[in-house]
């Protein structure tokens, strides 16, 4: 059983606070990724699961064993790492089969453990080869196979393809999943890269500055994202902030107003300050807009920047406000220094769109996907402001409870 439970796990350096009071629930089987950007404490966490750290405060609990200050041999784990260390004078075959020969396995069982694993990565027949025969996918492929042979409850893989190029690093996800499929051992793997994390992974723990922000099914995590952190992380390009102040039933914004249904009422206030996240998909020419049950009214604006992607087009927009003219626009485009885009938005349309740049245009935003935050906090507030039902509803739905 690889069930990995982190209770209130801290970790202080003497001046710097790594991970701030974690809790982790990890299931037997899951495939759980840490992600965040650089210094957040992913790693950190990794090393107290692995035994490489001790926490200052907490336990860590594997397969129901209070493992919190053994040494890493006396934790039923396996790790890989970034920074592949093969052993330069071994072949494949040895380099897989080094640890168990360390612990004094029967050769023919750590030949069984070799082939299997060998034959799972599809690298049987580079078993002879030494390590400077291999490319770098080979070679972290077999780095990956030394910790199969190792059977291990748990897998802990800190940004194990960070050091390949795109392209392969691609590929070795889709071969990490089916490894996953096949192997159905836990898996907790570390990576700065949000779209390795959205792609592998059963459910992802985002974090920032040591904190555990929302941990959830990766299109969890995009579609109601649990604050503006978290909404900022997941997906790229990201999502478009506006901030703006409750009037009514609408929210007030520099460059339009968005009406939310009154059943939100009761958690908006008059005059609370929100802010407005839209992904760039969810932003429509007007024009396009037929299909959407609930859009804004349709917004001014005029097209900035256009950056064809193959399959889409990001279209950055400067909005024009709902009365302003254009003098006043060109004026506010210059004068975008917001952190949260005053008057400019990111949008995404089909790849065949005919938009030019510097278009005068209309845009309305999909009222079922805007997200509204409580600007001081940053917490979530709603993800859809048109059906009723607040972040707790819409969260237990999703927890099952
Ligand atoms: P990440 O893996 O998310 O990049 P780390 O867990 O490596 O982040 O680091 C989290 C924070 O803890 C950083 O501010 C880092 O500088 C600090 N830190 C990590 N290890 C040590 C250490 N051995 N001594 C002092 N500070 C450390």
């Amino acid at each position: 059983m690889g069930d990995v439970i982190l209770d209130n796990v801290t970790k202080r350096y003497a001046d710097v606070t790594a991970v701030d009071d974690m809790n982790l629930d990890i299931h037997d089987g899951e495939f759980v990724t840490l992600v965040g950007p650089s210094g957040c404490g992913k790693s950190t966490t990794l090393e107290t699961i692995a035994g490489l750290t001790i926490p200052s405060e907490g336990t860590i609990t594997i397969a129901g064993v209070d493992v919190t200050t053994r040494p890493p041999k006396d934790r039923d784990i396996a790790m890989v790492f970034q920074n592949i260390a093969l052993f330069p004078h071994m072949d494949v075959h040895d380099n897989m089969s080094f640890g168990l020969r360390l612990r004094d396995y029967a050769s023919d069982e750590i030949d069984r453990r070799v082939a299997s694993a060998a034959d799972i990565l599809q690298i049987e027949d580079l078993l002879d080869r030494m390590p400077d025969e291999l490319s770098g996918g080979q070679r972290q492929r077999v780095a990956i196979g030394r910790a199969i042979v190792r059977e291990p409850a748990v897998f802990l893989m800190d940004e194990p393809l960070a050091n390949l190029d795109a392209k392969l690093r691609v590929h070795m996800r889709t071969e990490l999943q089916r490894l996953h499929k096949e192997l159905e051992t836990t898996i907790i793997y570390v990576t700065h890269d949000q779209a390795e994390a959205m792609t592998m992974s059963d459910r992802i723990a985002v974090m920032n500055e040591g904190h555990l922000q929302q941990i959830a099914p990766p299109l969890v995590c995009y579609d109601q994202p649990a604050n503006l952190f978290v909404a900022g992380f997941i997906g790229s390009p990201s999502m478009n902030f506006v901030d703006g102040t409750v009037r009514a039933t609408e929210i007030e914004t520099e460059g339009f107003d968005v009406e939310f249904d009154p059943s939100y009422v009761d958690e908006l206030g008059e005059g609370d300050e929100v802010t407005v996240g839209i992904r760039p998909e969810d932003v429509y020419p007007a024009e396009d807009a037929g299909e959407l049950a609930n859009p804004t009214r349709p917004i001014r604006a005029r097209t900035d920047v256009l950056e064809p992607m193959g399959d889409e087009i990001f279209v950055y927009i400067i909005l024009r406000g709902e009365d302003a003219s254009d003098t006043d626009a060109d004026t506010g485009a210059a004068g975008a220094a917001s952190a949260h885009g005053v008057d400019e938005l990111l949008m995404s349309v089909e790849p065949d769109s005919t938009l030019t740049d510097d278009e005068d245009l209309e845009v309305v935003l999909d009222r079922e996907k805007v997200h509204l935050f409580d600007t001081a906090s940053g917490d979530a507030v709603s993800h859809d402001i048109v059906h009723s039902g607040s972040v707790g509803e819409q969260r237990s739905a999703w927890e099952g409870g």
